[in-house]
C-alpha cells in the first residue's frame, strides 16, 4: 500500500514537473526504499505512508538543499531538521525537494535560481513564493502534504494562489532547527494541504519543544484533530473593515465577504475591530526581514557550503566573487538595504524605529484579540498574477504580502483557505489570524467553513 502510494506521488511528479517546474529534486529511490521497508516492518506512527514534499530550504539528510540558490552549489546537509525527522518516526515518506524563491525571498517564485514555479490553475501564472513549489505540489494532487515556510506570508499567499490550505503557526510552535534562516525572528515552518484535517495531523506530529532550537516553546501540544468539532457557536469573528479598501481586488473583496456570511450563518458572531498600525506593516517587514537576512547571508562566502567562484586570488576577492556569482538579484538586493537599515548612521531612523513600530502592531492585536477569537481578512490582495508581471517592480512585489507580514511581526498563527474561483477561474484565499497557541480555534474555524463550503475545484494541470 505504501509502496503504491509513494509510486503514483513519484510518478506524478516527475510527469508534472516539465510544466509546472515545482520540483528540484525528486528522489525516487529512497522514497521506494522507505516504503518497502514501512511494508515489512508493518505501520506505526500516524502518518505511515504518507508521501511529504519539502520545500528545498529546509534539510533533509541524502538530499539537496540549494534553498533555490546557485550559492549552495549541490550542497547536502548531513542531518536532519527537527521537523523532518518526527516526521519520519511518524512514517511519512519526503519524496522531494520544493522549488522555492531564492533564500525564501519573493512573493511570484521568480526569484529561484532555477527557473519559476508555474500555476496548475493557469501555467501562464505565478504559484505565489516564496514556497510555491510546495503549494502546487498539494494543488496539483501529486502529494497530500507538504511543508514551506513562512517569513512574511511564503505559505499563506502561495496557498491562497494555489487553492490550498496553508498554516503559518505562532512562532515557536515549530522548530526551526534545519530550516535555513532568512529572517530569524520571523521565520516558522508550515503546512499546506487540501483538507484541514491533514494540517491539523501533521502539525500535530511536527509541533511542539525541540532541544536544539531555543526559540521553541515548551507549550504541550494538543491533539489537533480533537478540535475538529464543526460548532463554531459563539465564536466571535473580527472582521478589520478599513484593510478591505484600497488596493483588494472586486472579486476577491466580494468572495471573503461573503465567507463572513457564512460563519455568520454557521452561528460565529462577527465583530467590527481595527488595527490602527497595520498600514506600516510593508515598510516594518521589509526592514526587519532584510536586517535579519543580511546578517544571515553572511555565512555564504565560498569556504563552508557548495560553490565557490573561480580565479580568485585572494580572500577578499574569492568572498566578493563567490558572493556576486552566487546570488541573486533579489537577494543582493536586500542584503544591501539590510545592512544598510543596520549601518551606524541609520540604525535609529530605520532598524530601531521599525522595532518600536513592530511591538504597536503586536500591541493592536492584542487589543483586538480581546474582543474577538480570530480575525478575517483575504490572504492576497489579487488572485494569481502573470509571470513577469511584476519582476521588474519590486515595490508592487512586496505589497503582495500586505495581509500576510503581520501575523509574522506579531509571532501570532495565520491560516490561508480557498472560498472560491474568480471568474478567470484562479483560486481566492481568506485568512484567520489568531492569538498566540490558536491553532486549534484556527482549525475549527477553518474546518468549520470547509465543511459548510467544500472547495472541490481541481486544477487543469493535476495528477488526481
Ligand atoms: N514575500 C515575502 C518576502 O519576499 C515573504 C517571504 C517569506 O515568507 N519567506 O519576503
Amino acid at each position: 500500500m505504501s509502496r503504491q502510494t509513494v509510486e503514483f506521488s513519484i510518478s506524478a511528479a516527475e510527469k508534472l514537473n516539465e510544466t509546472l517546474n515545482a520540483f528540484l529534486q525528486i528522489d525516487r529511490e529512497g522514497a521506494l526504499q522507505r516504503a518497502t521497508e514501512i511494508e515489512r516492518s508493518g505501520p506505526t506512527g500516524s502518518l505511515v505512508g504518507v508521501p511529504v514534499a519539502v520545500k528545498d530550504n529546509i534539510c533533509v539528510k541524502g538530499m539537496q538543499a540549494s534553498c533555490g540558490s546557485k550559492i549552495l552549489g549541490d550542497y547536502h546537509p548531513p542531518y536532519n531538521a527537527t521537523v523532518i525527522e518526527r516526521l519520519i518516526k511518524a512514517g511519512a515518506i519526503i519524496i522531494g525537494k520544493t522549488n522555492c524563491d531564492e533564500f525564501a525571498m519573493g512573493s511570484s517564485n521568480e526569484n529561484s535560481a532555477f527557473g519559476p514555479v508555474r500555476n496548475p490553475w493557469d501555467t501562464t501564472r505565478v504559484s505565489g513564493g516564496s514556497s510555491g513549489g510546495s503549494a502546487t505540489a498539494v494543488a496539483a494532487g501529486i502529494v497530500p502534504v507538504a511543508l514551506g515556510s513562512d517569513t512574511g506570508g511564503s505559505v499563506r499567499q502561495p496557498a491562497s494562489l494555489c487553492g490550498v490550505i496553508g498554516l503559518k503557526p505562532t512562532y515557536g510552535r515549530n522548530s526551526r532547527y534545519g530550516l535555513v534562516a532568512f529572517a530569524s525572528s520571523l521565520d516558522q515552518i508550515g503546512i499546506f494541504a487540501r483538507k484541514v484535517e491533514d494540517v491539523a495531523r501533521v502539525l500535530g506530529v511536527i509541533a511542539g519543544h525541540d532541544k536544539y532550537d531555543a526559540t521553541t516553546a515548551d507549550v504541550p501540544v494538543p491533539d489537533y484533530t480533537a478540535s475538529l468539532t464543526g460548532d463554531l457557536k459563539g465564536t466571535r469573528l473580527g472582521f478589520p473593515r478599513t484593510l478591505f479598501g484600497k488596493g483588494l481586488d472586486d472579486e476577491v473583496k466580494r468572495s471573503v465577504e461573503s465567507v463572513v456570511d457564512v460563519y455568520r450563518d454557521l452561528g460565529a458572531e462577527i465583530v467590527d475591530v481595527e488595527l490602527p498600525t497595520a498600514g506600516y506593516a510593508i515598510a516594518v517587514y521589509y526592514i526587519i526581514a532584510t536586517a535579519e537576512a543580511s546578517s544571515n547571508l553572511a555565512r555564504f562566502d565560498g569556504v563552508r557550503y557548495g560553490f565557490r567562484a573561480e580565479e580568485a586570488h585572494e580572500l577578499r576577492q574569492m568572498y566578493r566573487k563567490t558572493r556576486e556569482e552566487g546570488f541573486g538579484p533579489e537577494v543582493k538586493r536586500r542584503i544591501m538595504l539590510g545592512t544598510y537599515v543596520l549601518s551606524a548612521g541609520y540604525y535609529d531612523a530605520y532598524y530601531r524605529k521599525a522595532q518600536q513600530v513592530r511591538t504597536l502592531i503586536k500591541n493592536d492585536f492584542l487589543e483586538a484579540f480581546k474582543r474577538c477569537d480570530a480575525i478575517i481578512t483575504p490572504t492576497s490582495p489579487t488572485p494569481a498574477f502573470a509571470l513577469g508581471e511584476k519582476v521588474d517592480d519590486p515595490l508592487a512585489m512586496y505589497l503582495n504580502d500586505i495581509y500576510t507580514v503581520t501575523a509574522n511581526l506579531a509571532g501570532v498563527p495565520g491560516i490561508s483557505v480557498p472560498c472560491g474561483l474568480s471568474s478567470e477561474r484562479l483560486p481566492i484565499g481568506f485568512q484567520l489570524i489568531g492569538p498566540y497557541w490558536s491553532e486549534p480555534a484556527l482549525l475549527k474555524l477553518s474546518h468549520g467553513y470547509e465543511q459548510a463550503r467544500p472547495f472541490l475545484e481541481r486544477p487543469p494541470i493535476s495528477a488526481s
